[in-house]
């Protein structure tokens, strides 16, 4: 019996938590870079990255992202794999959500899959010509879309995009259960979001909230991949703010092991996403 590998995505920052949500949320370029290393060593093959401006808001800024990508790259002996957000600036146009990709070539970036009402903060347009265009996008610079799906309709819509050959088989999806608008962070929920996903398809959950660990738990005695870090729970426990992006990784790490799996380099997770 071979030993399965788990990815573990570090999604250090995202578009909404702020200091005065979590002080050890970081922020700038240079807390960032220095959190993903942290992470790395600790067992992160992937690392799900958000900008913020100076304000702390989200922002598609490309100076952002360039700065950011270049601290990363600088550690060299860190190769972790970098994936970078199209969304989360509710400011931003068709045109800056793609620029990044197109400049920095990470391997992978978010590809959200359809609209949604999200409840706290105004709606989240992926509307259909954006997503044909950032389809073709991603796949002239070489980008893996990590398919973000926040209700069933998003994978419906995947599927749809295959067709038209705007995505590649095999995809890799991010089933997100638990934000304000989309499907609630249950098993339920996961089960059957997995079990529409075509097969030959790669995947991971998160669950935010009360559904973190649980979801965790469930998804990797599902064969998934996991996602851990402040931009989908900046608590550790109920009423226990996360010290850092590295408590919530070395967590996921012990759960994969405590499970019999092995916790994916970057190199086996480039194999694993055939990047
Ligand atoms: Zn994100």
């Amino acid at each position: 019996m071979s030993i399965k590998k788990t990815i573990i995505t570090v999604a250090p920052t995202g578009a909404w938590p702020k200091k005065e949500n979590n002080p050890n949320i970081p922020m700038t370029p240079k807390e960032i870079a220095e959190d993903v290393y942290a992470c790395w060593k600790a067992g992160a093959a992937i690392c799900h990255l958000h900008m913020r401006d100076d304000e702390g808001n989200g922002t598609m800024d490309t100076a952002k992202f360039r700065e950011t990508v270049n601290l990363i790259r600088a550690y060299e002996d860190c190769d972790i794999i970098i994936n970078c957000t199209t969304s989360g600036d509710l400011n931003a146009t068709d045109e800056t959500r793609q620029a990044h990709l197109k400049e920095l070539r990470p391997e992978m970036a978010s590809y959200d899959c359809g609209s949604m009402n999200w409840m706290h903060s105004g709606l989240f347009i992926n509307h259909p010509k954006f997503l044909e265009e950032l389809g073709t996008t991603m796949q002239e610079s070489g980008v893996k879309p990590e398919i973000e799906i926040f209700d069933a309709g998003m994978i419906y819509n995947s599927l749809y995009y295959l067709k038209k050959g705007f995505l590649k088989a095999p995809c890799h999806y991010q089933l997100v259960l638990g934000a304000a608008g989309g499907s609630t962070a249950t098993i339920e929920n996961l089960v059957y979001l997995k079990g529409l996903i075509p097969e030959g398809s790669t995947w991971g959950a998160l669950g935010i909230g009360n559904g973190h660990v649980p979801i965790m738990l469930t998804t990797v005695a599902m064969g998934g991949h996991l996602r851990v870090g402040m931009e989908d729970n900046v608590y550790y426990a109920a009423g226990q703010l996360a010290e850092s992006n590295t408590q919530l990784v070395t967590r996921a790490a012990d759960i994969v092991r405590i499970a019999g799996n092995k916790v994916a380099t970057p190199a086996e997770a480039r194999e694993i996403l055939g990047l």
